[in-house]
Protein backbone atom coordinates (compact mmCIF):
# COMPACT_ATOMS: atom_id res chain seq x y z
CA UNK A 1 0.00 0.00 0.00
CA UNK A 2 1.79 3.34 -0.98
CA UNK A 3 2.10 6.02 1.99
CA UNK A 4 -0.67 8.71 2.57
CA UNK A 5 -0.17 11.90 0.97
CA UNK A 6 0.82 15.10 2.63
CA UNK A 7 2.19 18.40 1.40
CA UNK A 8 2.90 21.93 2.44
CA UNK A 9 1.18 24.76 0.10
CA UNK A 10 2.45 28.44 -0.49
CA UNK A 11 3.65 31.22 -2.61
CA UNK A 12 6.84 31.06 -2.82
CA UNK A 13 7.04 27.43 -1.47
CA UNK A 14 10.70 26.72 -2.71
CA UNK A 15 12.37 27.71 0.37
CA UNK A 16 9.98 25.82 2.83
CA UNK A 17 12.39 23.99 4.98
CA UNK A 18 8.63 21.22 5.99
CA UNK A 19 9.42 18.33 3.49
CA UNK A 20 13.32 17.96 4.97
CA UNK A 21 11.52 18.38 8.80
CA UNK A 22 8.85 16.39 8.28
CA UNK A 23 10.74 13.85 6.51
CA UNK A 24 13.36 13.89 9.49
CA UNK A 25 10.36 13.07 12.25
CA UNK A 26 9.42 10.37 9.52
CA UNK A 27 12.58 8.41 9.77
CA UNK A 28 12.90 9.02 13.53
CA UNK A 29 9.50 7.76 13.97
CA UNK A 30 9.24 4.78 11.54
CA UNK A 31 6.44 6.22 9.90
CA UNK A 32 6.96 6.17 5.84
CA UNK A 33 6.06 10.12 4.77
CA UNK A 34 5.26 10.78 1.89
CA UNK A 35 5.75 15.24 2.03
CA UNK A 36 5.93 17.24 -0.76
CA UNK A 37 5.96 21.00 -1.47
CA UNK A 38 2.91 22.39 -3.65
CA UNK A 39 3.39 26.15 -5.15
CA UNK A 40 -0.20 27.12 -5.50
CA UNK A 41 -1.36 31.07 -6.09
CA UNK A 42 -4.23 32.94 -4.16
CA UNK A 43 -6.36 31.94 -7.24
CA UNK A 44 -5.24 28.52 -7.77
CA UNK A 45 -4.86 27.27 -3.70
CA UNK A 46 -8.48 25.76 -3.70
CA UNK A 47 -8.53 23.62 -6.59
CA UNK A 48 -4.62 22.58 -5.54
CA UNK A 49 -5.87 21.79 -2.66
CA UNK A 50 -9.07 19.51 -3.87
CA UNK A 51 -6.74 17.94 -6.31
CA UNK A 52 -4.51 17.03 -3.67
CA UNK A 53 -7.07 15.49 -1.57
CA UNK A 54 -8.65 13.35 -4.87
CA UNK A 55 -5.03 12.23 -5.64
CA UNK A 56 -5.19 10.73 -1.96
CA UNK A 57 -3.89 14.03 0.05
CA UNK A 58 -4.60 13.48 3.62
CA UNK A 59 -2.51 15.90 5.68
CA UNK A 60 -1.55 19.33 4.92
CA UNK A 61 0.63 22.56 6.15
CA UNK A 62 -0.10 26.01 4.71
CA UNK A 63 1.57 28.98 4.51
CA UNK A 64 2.53 32.68 3.21
CA UNK A 65 -0.26 33.63 2.05
CA UNK A 66 -3.03 31.03 2.35
CA UNK A 67 -3.70 30.74 6.10
CA UNK A 68 -6.94 32.62 5.98
CA UNK A 69 -8.34 31.06 3.04
CA UNK A 70 -7.40 28.21 4.61
CA UNK A 71 -9.47 29.02 7.60
CA UNK A 72 -12.47 29.90 5.39
CA UNK A 73 -12.24 26.34 3.30
CA UNK A 74 -12.53 24.09 6.16
CA UNK A 75 -15.46 22.58 7.38
CA UNK A 76 -14.31 22.19 11.09
CA UNK A 77 -11.70 23.89 13.09
CA UNK A 78 -10.37 24.06 16.60
CA UNK A 79 -10.59 26.71 19.14
CA UNK A 80 -7.16 28.28 18.76
CA UNK A 81 -7.23 28.48 14.88
CA UNK A 82 -11.07 30.68 15.33
CA UNK A 83 -9.47 32.57 16.85
CA UNK A 84 -6.31 33.22 14.98
CA UNK A 85 -9.18 33.04 12.01
CA UNK A 86 -5.79 31.30 10.16
CA UNK A 87 -5.18 27.45 9.51
CA UNK A 88 -1.70 26.07 9.31
CA UNK A 89 -2.67 22.59 9.27
CA UNK A 90 -5.07 20.60 7.57
CA UNK A 91 -6.54 17.13 8.36
CA UNK A 92 -9.14 15.25 5.88
CA UNK A 93 -11.74 14.19 7.84
CA UNK A 94 -14.31 11.70 5.44
CA UNK A 95 -14.63 14.47 2.48
CA UNK A 96 -13.54 17.71 4.55
CA UNK A 97 -10.95 19.51 5.83
CA UNK A 98 -10.33 19.83 9.16
CA UNK A 99 -8.21 22.94 10.58
CA UNK A 100 -6.11 23.50 13.31
CA UNK A 101 -3.58 26.63 13.78
CA UNK A 102 0.04 25.15 15.75
CA UNK A 103 2.00 28.44 14.71
CA UNK A 104 1.40 29.83 18.02
CA UNK A 105 1.75 26.61 20.64
CA UNK A 106 5.21 26.52 18.41
CA UNK A 107 6.17 30.02 19.24
CA UNK A 108 5.39 29.07 23.38
CA UNK A 109 7.13 25.53 23.00
CA UNK A 110 10.08 27.40 21.60
CA UNK A 111 10.62 30.05 23.75
CA UNK A 112 9.61 28.24 27.04
CA UNK A 113 11.42 24.91 26.84
CA UNK A 114 14.35 25.78 24.03
CA UNK A 115 14.97 28.97 25.28
CA UNK A 116 13.58 28.65 28.93
CA UNK A 117 11.80 32.04 28.97
CA UNK A 118 9.23 31.89 31.49
CA UNK A 119 6.40 34.57 30.06
CA UNK A 120 3.64 35.11 32.85
CA UNK A 121 3.90 38.42 33.90
CA UNK A 122 5.74 39.78 31.04
CA UNK A 123 4.57 42.97 28.13
CA UNK A 124 4.98 41.88 24.82
CA UNK A 125 4.91 43.82 21.54
CA UNK A 126 3.90 41.90 18.64
CA UNK A 127 4.86 43.48 15.35
CA UNK A 128 2.59 42.57 12.36
CA UNK A 129 -0.96 41.63 12.33
CA UNK A 130 -1.40 38.46 9.50
CA UNK A 131 -1.48 35.23 9.44
CA UNK A 132 1.30 34.12 11.63
CA UNK A 133 0.74 37.27 14.27
CA UNK A 134 -3.05 35.91 14.34
CA UNK A 135 -1.73 32.36 15.15
CA UNK A 136 0.97 33.47 17.87
CA UNK A 137 -1.70 36.33 19.62
CA UNK A 138 -3.79 33.79 21.51
CA UNK A 139 -1.24 31.61 22.39
CA UNK A 140 0.94 34.07 24.20
CA UNK A 141 -2.06 35.23 25.94
CA UNK A 142 -2.96 31.88 27.15
CA UNK A 143 1.00 31.79 28.12
CA UNK A 144 -0.16 34.13 30.97
CA UNK A 145 1.40 37.49 29.32
CA UNK A 146 0.55 40.47 31.17
CA UNK A 147 0.34 42.42 28.10
CA UNK A 148 0.01 42.20 24.33
CA UNK A 149 0.59 45.31 22.00
CA UNK A 150 -0.29 44.92 18.44
CA UNK A 151 1.40 47.25 15.87
CA UNK A 152 1.18 46.86 12.24
CA UNK A 153 2.08 48.91 9.11
CA UNK A 154 -2.08 48.84 7.98
CA UNK A 155 -3.16 49.85 11.93
CA UNK A 156 -7.31 48.65 10.99
CA UNK A 157 -5.61 45.10 10.63
CA UNK A 158 -3.85 45.27 14.33
CA UNK A 159 -7.24 46.80 15.66
CA UNK A 160 -8.59 43.90 13.90
CA UNK A 161 -6.35 41.23 15.25
CA UNK A 162 -6.95 42.90 19.63
CA UNK A 163 -10.86 42.87 18.87
CA UNK A 164 -10.72 39.26 17.58
CA UNK A 165 -8.79 38.53 20.92
CA UNK A 166 -11.46 39.40 23.29
CA UNK A 167 -9.22 40.90 26.03
CA UNK A 168 -10.11 44.46 26.38
CA UNK A 169 -7.20 45.74 28.50
CA UNK A 170 -4.47 43.08 28.14
CA UNK A 171 -4.82 42.91 24.37
CA UNK A 172 -4.53 46.17 22.70
CA UNK A 173 -3.33 47.68 19.24
CA UNK A 174 -0.83 50.96 19.26
CA UNK A 175 0.66 52.83 15.63
CA UNK A 176 3.95 51.80 14.32
CA UNK A 177 4.96 55.33 15.02
CA UNK A 178 3.55 55.70 18.21
CA UNK A 179 5.43 52.70 19.47
CA UNK A 180 8.14 55.52 21.52
CA UNK A 181 4.78 56.02 23.42
CA UNK A 182 4.73 52.52 24.69
CA UNK A 183 7.44 52.10 26.92
CA UNK A 184 9.47 48.52 27.30
CA UNK A 185 8.96 45.29 26.48
CA UNK A 186 10.72 41.91 27.64
CA UNK A 187 9.70 40.11 24.50
CA UNK A 188 9.76 41.90 21.06
CA UNK A 189 8.48 39.55 18.16
CA UNK A 190 8.48 39.88 14.36
CA UNK A 191 5.88 38.48 12.95
CA UNK A 192 6.30 40.51 9.80
CA UNK A 193 7.11 40.00 6.39
CA UNK A 194 9.25 42.98 5.88
CA UNK A 195 12.73 41.67 5.79
CA UNK A 196 11.58 39.23 2.81
CA UNK A 197 10.69 41.78 0.53
CA UNK A 198 13.03 44.78 0.73
CA UNK A 199 15.67 43.50 2.91
CA UNK A 200 15.51 47.32 4.01
CA UNK A 201 16.86 47.92 7.87
CA UNK A 202 14.21 47.74 10.69
CA UNK A 203 14.06 50.94 12.37
CA UNK A 204 12.22 50.52 16.21
CA UNK A 205 12.55 53.49 18.76
CA UNK A 206 15.53 51.91 21.38
CA UNK A 207 13.37 52.97 24.35
CA UNK A 208 11.18 49.51 23.44
CA UNK A 209 14.31 47.58 25.01
CA UNK A 210 15.20 47.02 28.42
CA UNK A 211 17.52 45.13 30.19
CA UNK A 212 15.75 41.76 29.94
CA UNK A 213 14.68 41.71 27.06
CA UNK A 214 14.25 39.05 24.05
CA UNK A 215 13.53 39.95 20.35
CA UNK A 216 12.22 36.67 18.32
CA UNK A 217 12.02 36.91 14.62
CA UNK A 218 9.45 34.62 13.23
CA UNK A 219 10.99 34.64 10.00
CA UNK A 220 14.32 33.00 9.18
CA UNK A 221 16.97 33.23 6.73
CA UNK A 222 18.12 36.31 5.29
CA UNK A 223 14.12 37.24 5.42
CA UNK A 224 15.66 37.23 9.51
CA UNK A 225 18.39 39.32 9.31
CA UNK A 226 17.45 43.14 9.59
CA UNK A 227 15.17 42.38 12.96
CA UNK A 228 17.88 40.47 14.62
CA UNK A 229 20.51 43.12 13.19
CA UNK A 230 18.08 45.43 14.45
CA UNK A 231 18.24 43.65 18.27
CA UNK A 232 21.90 43.19 18.44
CA UNK A 233 21.96 47.18 17.76
CA UNK A 234 19.84 48.44 20.44
CA UNK A 235 21.00 45.67 23.09
CA UNK A 236 18.67 43.18 23.58
CA UNK A 237 19.40 40.83 26.05
CA UNK A 238 18.66 37.86 23.65
CA UNK A 239 17.62 37.65 19.84
CA UNK A 240 16.79 34.40 17.65
CA UNK A 241 15.15 33.20 14.63
CA UNK A 242 11.95 31.13 13.57
CA UNK A 243 13.90 28.18 13.12
CA UNK A 244 12.62 26.78 16.42
CA UNK A 245 9.02 27.37 16.42
CA UNK A 246 9.26 26.45 12.53
CA UNK A 247 10.22 22.88 13.98
CA UNK A 248 7.79 22.94 17.03
CA UNK A 249 5.17 23.72 15.01
CA UNK A 250 5.91 21.20 12.76
CA UNK A 251 5.97 18.50 15.18
CA UNK A 252 2.45 20.02 16.72
CA UNK A 253 1.08 18.73 12.53
CA UNK A 254 3.04 15.44 12.34
CA UNK A 255 1.18 14.43 15.91
CA UNK A 256 -2.25 15.32 14.47
CA UNK A 257 -1.69 13.67 11.31
CA UNK A 258 0.23 10.48 12.65
CA UNK A 259 -0.56 10.63 16.64
CA UNK A 260 2.82 10.76 18.10
CA UNK A 261 5.02 14.07 18.47
CA UNK A 262 7.96 13.69 17.80
CA UNK A 263 11.37 14.66 19.27
CA UNK A 264 12.52 18.11 18.52
CA UNK A 265 16.00 18.88 19.11
CA UNK A 266 17.92 17.19 16.56
CA UNK A 267 16.07 18.36 13.77
CA UNK A 268 16.16 21.62 15.25
CA UNK A 269 20.56 20.83 15.54
CA UNK A 270 20.46 19.95 11.91
CA UNK A 271 18.79 23.25 10.57
CA UNK A 272 20.66 25.01 12.71
CA UNK A 273 23.97 23.93 11.36
CA UNK A 274 22.40 24.47 8.17
CA UNK A 275 21.99 28.10 8.70
CA UNK A 276 25.23 28.32 10.76
CA UNK A 277 26.30 31.91 9.44
CA UNK A 278 22.80 33.64 10.85
CA UNK A 279 23.31 35.80 13.37
CA UNK A 280 22.04 34.08 17.31
CA UNK A 281 23.24 35.29 20.66
CA UNK A 282 21.05 32.46 21.82
P1 LIG B 1 1.05 37.72 5.99
O1 LIG B 1 -0.24 37.17 6.44
O2 LIG B 1 1.27 38.03 4.55
O3 LIG B 1 1.30 39.06 6.83
C1 LIG B 1 2.43 39.86 6.56
C2 LIG B 1 2.60 40.87 7.67
O4 LIG B 1 3.81 41.60 7.42
C3 LIG B 1 1.48 41.91 7.74
O5 LIG B 1 1.30 42.30 9.08
C4 LIG B 1 2.07 43.05 6.90
O6 LIG B 1 1.53 44.31 7.21
C5 LIG B 1 3.50 42.99 7.34
N1 LIG B 1 4.42 43.61 6.37
C6 LIG B 1 4.72 43.17 5.13
N2 LIG B 1 5.64 43.98 4.55
C7 LIG B 1 5.93 44.94 5.47
C8 LIG B 1 6.81 46.06 5.48
N3 LIG B 1 7.58 46.35 4.42
N4 LIG B 1 6.88 46.81 6.61
C9 LIG B 1 6.11 46.52 7.69
N5 LIG B 1 5.24 45.49 7.73
C10 LIG B 1 5.16 44.70 6.63
O7 LIG B 1 2.26 36.77 6.43
P2 LIG B 1 2.30 35.79 7.71
O8 LIG B 1 1.75 34.46 7.36
O9 LIG B 1 1.73 36.52 8.85
O10 LIG B 1 3.89 35.57 7.91
C11 LIG B 1 4.71 36.61 8.40
C12 LIG B 1 6.16 36.11 8.43
O11 LIG B 1 6.30 35.13 9.48
C13 LIG B 1 6.53 35.44 7.11
O12 LIG B 1 7.74 35.98 6.63
C14 LIG B 1 6.65 33.96 7.48
O13 LIG B 1 7.69 33.31 6.78
C15 LIG B 1 6.97 33.98 8.96
N6 LIG B 1 6.44 32.77 9.65
C16 LIG B 1 7.29 31.93 10.28
C17 LIG B 1 6.81 30.82 10.93
C18 LIG B 1 7.74 29.88 11.65
O14 LIG B 1 7.33 28.75 11.94
N7 LIG B 1 8.94 30.29 11.98
C19 LIG B 1 5.44 30.55 10.94
C20 LIG B 1 4.60 31.43 10.31
C21 LIG B 1 5.10 32.54 9.64
P3 LIG B 1 0.19 44.84 6.45
O15 LIG B 1 -0.97 44.26 7.18
O16 LIG B 1 0.30 46.32 6.58
O17 LIG B 1 0.29 44.37 5.02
Amino acid sequence: MSAARYAVFGQPIAHSQSPRIQAAFGRAEGIEIDYRAIEASPQEFAAALEAFAAGGGVGANVTLPHKEAAFALCATTTSRAQRAGAVNTLLRKGTRWHGDNTDGIGLVRDLTGRHGLDLRGRRVLLLGAGGAARGVAPALLDAGILELVVANRTPERADALVDAMSEPGRAISAYWEALREQGDFELIINATSAGRSDGAAFSLPLSLVNSLTTAVDLNYGEAAIPFLAWARAAGCRNYFDGLGMLVEQAAESFQQWHGVRPGTDEVYAGLRERAATLVTAD
